[in-house]
């Protein structure tokens, strides 16, 4: 249809293609046009054995293509959060529950067991509070609210110090 407004002629085939590796389709048609993550590189080797020769119909398809690329995805429909209503505390990497206790240097998760370094779930968290509040300046008190379970804001101070560069001093100072 798109090839067709644009005034291309040029006869199309469709696949599906699965590029996440830990995706499996059981009991998927053998006939299907459906190409898995693991023969991808073979797919895609076929193709450049297959092509023809590229003309400047080829290209002017290609830039048109490139041109009408949509970054943002008009589907995309965020919930409206804030700050205050959100649950704070470390979530578990394994299951995502957020009832994740801390010992020593090791958080627990109790819902599943599942064990982490504290430096690395509170590193997760930061990730997790800088995709939710983009425009927020991450500083060892927003950290130490937002991960709760930590109990000392000396650590959570460090692990930012470990991991970020500092801007700023004394109580304006943020990581970035
Ligand atoms: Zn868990």
């Amino acid at each position: 249809m798109l090839l067709q407004k644009l005034g291309f002629n040029i006869p199309i085939n469709a696949w599906i293609v699965f590029i996440n590796s830990e995706f499996t389709l059981y009991q998927a048609p053998l006939d299907s046009p459906i190409i898995f993550p693991t023969q991808i590189n073979r797919f895609l080797k076929k193709l450049d054995r297959n092509t023809s020769k590229i003309t400047q119909k080829h290209r002017a398809l290609a830039e048109k293509l490139v041109s009408l690329h949509i970054q943002e995805s008009p589907y995309k429909q965020l919930p409206t959060y804030e700050y205050a209503q959100l649950q704070k505390g470390i979530s578990c990497k394994m299951c995502g529950g957020i009832s994740v206790l801390i010992e020593g240097k090791t958080c627990i998760c109790t819902q599943c067991g599942q064990q982490e370094p504290v430096e690395s779930a509170v590193l997760r968290s930061v990730k997790e509070f800088k995709l939710l509040f983009p425009n927020e300046r991450i500083t060892t008190n927003v950290i130490f609210d937002w991960c709760r379970v930590v109990k000392s804001k000396r650590k959570i101070g460090e692990i930012l110090k470990r991991n970020y560069k500092i801007v700023g001093v004394h109580q304006w100072a943020y990581y970035e």
